[in-house]
This record gives C-alpha cells, sequence and structure tokens, in this order.
C-alpha cells in the first residue's frame, strides 16, 4: 500500500513519499521559511524577476502568485528599478553556479536577492512540474547526482557551506 507520510491516505506518491497535495503544502512552508530567512518580501515591493524557460523559472512563477499574490508585488523582467531581484534557483543550480563562480564570486556578494527555490531540491521541483502539469526545460545536474548517490546528504553539506561563505 501507498500511504502518503503526512495525510495517511492511500494516494499516488510523490518525493518523500508525500501525496501531491502534501507535498506542495510542504514545499510551500519551505519557500516561506526560506524567502523569509533572505530578507522577506514586502507589499507592493518592486521585484525584478529572472526568468527563462527553465522548470525552476517556471515553478517559481507558481509559488511567486500561490504564495505571494496577496502582497501585490510589482513585478517586472525588464525595467531597471526595482527593490530585489528573485532568482529561481534550486539547490543543484546555487551550487552549480557557487563552483562554477568560485574564483569570481559575482552572485553571491549581491545583496538584496532571493533565491527563491533555494530549499527545493531538482526531483522535487520535476515533481511540482509533474503535478502543476508546468513545461520547463529541466537541468540535469548528473556530477552532483553522481556525488549525492555516493555520499547522501552532500548536497545538503554544500549549501550549507556555501551559506557560510557567503556571510
Ligand atoms: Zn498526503
Amino acid at each position: 500500500m501507498n500511504l502518503c507520510q503526512k495525510c495517511k491516505q492511500e494516494k499516488e506518491l510523490f518525493s518523500k513519499k508525500l501525496c501531491s497535495s502534501c507535498l506542495l503544502i510542504v514545499l510551500e512552508k519551505r519557500i516561506k521559511k526560506s524567502v523569509k530567512e533572505q530578507g522577506g518580501l514586502k507589499r507592493e515591493e518592486k521585484i525584478r524577476l529572472l526568468i527563462n524557460d527553465s522548470v525552476e523559472s517556471k515553478v517559481t512563477e507558481y509559488f511567486l502568485e500561490k504564495i505571494y499574490s496577496n502582497l501585490k508585488l510589482k513585478i517586472n523582467i525588464e525595467n531597471d528599478e526595482y527593490d530585489k531581484t528573485i532568482l529561481p534557483f534550486s539547490s543543484e543550480k546555487i551550487i552549480d553556479a557557487f563552483l562554477k563562480t568560485i574564483f569570481n564570486n559575482e552572485l553571491f556578494k549581491q545583496k538584496k536577492q532571493i533565491i527563491f527555490l533555494e530549499s527545493l531540491t531538482m526531483e522535487e521541483l520535476k515533481d511540482v512540474a509533474e503535478i502543476k502539469k508546468l513545461n520547463g526545460t529541466i537541468k540535469n545536474y548528473e556530477l552532483l547526482d553522481k556525488i549525492e548517490k555516493d555520499y547522501p546528504g552532500s548536497k545538503h553539506s554544500l549549501l550549507k557551506s556555501i551559506k557560510i561563505l557567503e556571510n
């Protein structure tokens, strides 16, 4: 029997053995916490949202609307006037970007930016895309996945180290 670990009902299960509705609730909570830790979003703030055709981008747009529509954020993708930048990065993307910019650490020096999907993995992003029928290109981080497979917990440790270096 496939029982969701949260609601204990028999349903189709996604990452972490959760059904679609429980998974979305868990991820929403995690995003809220992580956005708050990064300074949070305020009412009617001008947001520069970096978008592309990636699944990260689509999932970011989905959760931004779902969680923060009450803030009436002024989201633009071109205008140069903004209070904050939102980057649609998953945890893998952060590690990948960090390793690539390790000698030229521009990305992580910028203040007033929120890495929206920092607390989500690609696996979870793919689940959300499937549940919500969001089409976006999926980048695979093969090396990272291999390291994680051989040494479980590596992604989490790397992300933690990067966050310490940031401060
Ligand atoms: Zn459930």
